[in-house]
């Protein structure tokens, strides 16, 4: 039998190619994980996954659209500066600068030269000169972060950060707008919501998903899954939940150090208000004065809902009344609402492990890792199993790769 750890998008898209002989064990009640929903006041706010962007990934949306149908968006994302909203990408759109930064920032782009070492910090000052840098990069990914951008590789984000031709920085800073550079200049999302996508993904599996079945252990030896009720014995085991926490539950314990995966915890504060003020789709706040570094307006013709993000240390949640003011100061700053009167819920939520780090322990130990585990028949999959930054729709196509290649040995 084949095991499947874990009942998210990566899970789901895993156990549908595993044939009749899989089993999905899942420790909510209810499948999803991050790409899920949950209810609170009445309202239903995604987890995390948003919105799917399926540029390079042939074949992922018309098989999502075999569940469910999507709606397409164009992005309208924007970075608040002062009083300013510049659209995304800045490096793009320096015609939105005042003259007086504007002018010495194009100097220093036209003259980068590229390349810089391979960490996060050189990087970005190579390809954009410093003053862009201390302008935007080093607040902004210092605030999402939360440590030095030099102990980052660069490799993690060079996808997700456009590098312009001068030609193309050249026409930004006279007014030309772009809209299409970046990860996802198109992006869907289900039509009515999230969980009613995931509801209908699941639906074929449903007799082979375990909701409230934990996986507490993994004997490799004996091929044996255990989980709080029972134990199954696997030919295959595709995880899904993170590395970190798959390498504590195996029995012997593989000889890696699980404790130098870093990742960053997020704490999401899910807004419904009474009207929408703004058009934009989401806003990156670089300044200090904000303690989070991205808001945004969830799709959707429904209630006016909105989540604000910040990175915390411990996936704790902090004071709530501290939050609340700091929710109303950055809706208010950002123009989102005019009164906290506006306010008809807030609920936080902190996802613990959202965001991988890439350190320099990350090729180090990673790649060996998945490889050591494959050798025993574990391969740990999606967003988390593989200690990576991907997308829902990357997540779909290496779990239906991974189920193929099982499927066939
Ligand atoms: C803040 C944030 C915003 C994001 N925005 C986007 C976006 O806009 N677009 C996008 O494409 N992606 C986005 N992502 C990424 C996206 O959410 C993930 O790539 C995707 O949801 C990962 O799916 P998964 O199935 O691999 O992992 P998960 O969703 O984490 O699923 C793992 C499952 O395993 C279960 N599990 C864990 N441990 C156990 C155990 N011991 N026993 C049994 N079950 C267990 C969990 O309950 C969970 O259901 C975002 C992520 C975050 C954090």
């Amino acid at each position: 039998m084949n095991v499947v750890i874990g009942a998210g998008i990566s899970g789901l898209s895993a156990g549908q190619l595993l044939g009749d002989d899989v089993v999905i064990l899942e420790k909510n009640a209810v499948a999803g994980g991050l790409a899920g929903q949950y209810r609170a006041g009445g309202f239903a706010f995604d987890y995390g996954g948003h919105y799917f962007h399926f540029q390079g990934k042939p074949g992922i949306k018309e098989h999502v659209e075999g569940f469910h149908s999507f709606r397409m968006y164009r992005r309208d994302s924007k970075i608040l500066l002062g009083k300013r909203f510049i659209p995304y990408s800045l490096q793009y759109h320096l015609a939105y600068l005042p003259a007086r930064l504007r002018r010495p920032i194009l100097e220093e782009i036209m003259v980068a030269g590229g390349e810089g070492g391979d960490d996060l910090e050189s990087f970005l000052q190579a390809h954009f000169g410093e003053k862009l840098f201390q302008l935007f990069f080093a607040p902004f990914m210092g605030k999402f972060y939360g440590r030095p951008l030099s102990t980052l590789l660069a490799g993690m984000d060079k996808g997700s950060i456009p590098v312009p031709r001068k030609e193309e920085v050249l026409a930004g800073a006279r007014g030309r707008q772009r809209g299409g550079e970046g990860y996802n200049p198109v992006f869907y999302y289900p039509e009515g919501s999230l969980q009613g996508f995931i509801d209908d993904y699941g639906r074929p599996l449903a007799g082979r998903m375990r909701c409230n079945e934990e996986v507490v252990r993994i004997e490799t030896q004996q091929r044996r899954v255990h989980t709080r009720a029972g134990s199954y014995r696997y030919a295959n085991l595709v995880s899904t939940m993170p590395l970190r926490a798959l390498l504590g539950m195996i029995d012997p314990p593989p000889p890696f150090p699980r404790r130098q995966l870093q990742h960053l915890s997020t704490l999401v504060v899910n807004v419904v208000l009474s009207r929408r003020r703004r058009r934009f789709h989401w806003l990156y706040l670089p300044e200090k004065r904000f303690p989070f570094y991205r808001a945004g307006y969830y799709p959707g013709s429904g209630a006016v809902a909105v989540y604000l993000e910040k990175t915390v240390a411990a996936p704790s949640l902090p004071d709530a009344r501290e939050l609340f003011r700091e929710t109303v100061f950055t809706l208010r700053q950002t123009g989102m609402i005019a009164d906290a009167r506006e306010i008809l819920l807030h609920d936080p939520k902190v996802i613990p492990v959202s965001y991988v780090v890439f350190d320099r322990n990350w090729p180090r130990l990673v790649p060996g890792i998945l490889a050591h585990l494959r050798r025993q028949r574990i391969f740990s999959i999606g967003r988390y199993g593989s200690w990576n930054y991907s997308s829902m729709a990357d997540d779909i196509l290496m779990a239906r790769e991974t189920a193929m290649a099982l499927a066939q040995s």
